[in-house]
């Protein structure tokens, strides 16, 4: 087959994703942005590729050099600086045991079934993870069945990544038709943030596979911004939700993009209506080049506060952070009285 002609077979959204932007140079063109404020903070792409989708970047105003959504993909000269307690590994994953699998709470076991992303988050936890060692092949997917089996206690598979939903609907399929014969497995979880950066990556087929398994399915997105709740991701999660999955949203705290309250209570009003429950509101975990996001747990428990005054408890998400070693994540005005 010619290069042209497997291009041609790709599925729309793979296509879509050949077309990522990942010079600094490009981004800067595409939205008009000052060449000598570009020029500044470019270098940082060295501490972690840039990368972002051109769905991701339409929902960009152009000439903004502080829009919500640039800053969660543009490198920024604050990431070489050096701050107490930000490490490479913060939640200290990377001695898993077992590659390609993280058994971090009793009942749910996690599988890394894709290193790297569809967008590049300059605040990601897992900017400096290894995925090079977690690679998941056939032979990592029988270690993963034989591990469950032997391991009652488990009844949840959350696949997480990376981004999971890199993975074609052929991989998936593969892995559920595995998991489903494991008796004592209730569900399958799928975290991915390519809903919102590539909406299209939601195919009915992908759905109705799910919808048809015996393993009920949920499907947690990340979105941090109101303006990420496309028209183009509402139709889609309208089809998945149609389909008969669970979808749910989770969030960082961003300094200067989400951390007040009229933010936040739009973003959840959108997710609603998008027939999205949100679920997690993250403090930054301290990851090595990312301090410049972090918000003080007072502001964080604040906005909380607020939240819970502007919009009905249903819609309202946990504040939590993720202490490693922790049986689960922990909410975060609990750590406060
Ligand atoms: S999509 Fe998720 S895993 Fe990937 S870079 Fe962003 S936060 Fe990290």
């Amino acid at each position: 087959m010619t290069d042209t002609a497997s291009i041609a077979v790709r599925p729309a959204w793979q296509q879509a994703l050949a077309q990522s932007i990942r010079d600094p140079r490009q981004l800067a063109e595409t939205l008009s942005l000052p060449a000598d404020w570009v020029a500044a903070h470019s270098p940082a792409r060295e501490l972690f590729p840039l990368q972002v989708t051109r769905h991701f970047v339409s929902l960009m105003t152009p000439g903004d050099c502080d829009d919500p959504l640039l800053r969660q993909v543009m490198p920024h000269q604050d990431e070489y600086k050096e701050a107490a307690g930000f490490t490479t590994d913060p939640l200290a994953e990377q001695q898993s045991s077992q590659p390609g699998l993280l058994h971090k709470y009793r009942s749910r076991v996690l599988v890394i079934l894709r290193g790297g992303c569809a967008i590049n988050c300059r605040y990601c936890f897992r900017r400096h993870f290894p995925y090079a060692d977690h690679h998941f092949g056939p032979q990592q997917r029988a270690e993963l069945i034989n591990y469950i089996r032997q391991d009652a206690a488990i009844n949840e598979v959350i696949v997480s990544g990376g981004d999971p939903l890199l993975a074609t609907d052929e991989q998936f399929t593969r892995l559920l038709d595995e998991l489903e014969q494991l008796p004592q497995l209730l569900r399958i979880r799928i975290h991915s943030r390519l809903p919102v950066v590539l909406p299209e990556r939601l195919t009915d087929a992908l759905a109705q596979r799910l919808a048809a398994s015996r393993l009920q399915a949920i499907l947690v997105i990340h979105a941090n911004h109101p303006r990420e709740i496309a028209p183009q991701l509402q139709e889609r999660l309208q089809a998945w939700v149609n389909a008969g999955i669970t979808v749910l949203n989770q969030s960082v705290l961003l300094r200067d993009i989400n951390d007040d309250a009229a933010t936040l209570a739009e973003l959840s009003e959108r997710l609603f209506a998008a027939r999205v429950l949100p679920y997690y509101l993250h403090q930054l975990d301290k990851v090595k080049g990312a301090s410049h996001f972090a918000v003080t747990d007072a502001h964080a428990c604040a906005i909380a506060a607020q939240l819970r005054a502007l919009l009905p408890g249903f819609l309202v998400p946990r504040l939590v952070r993720e202490i490693a070693g922790e049986p689960s994540k922990t909410p975060l005005e609990l750590t406060l009285v």
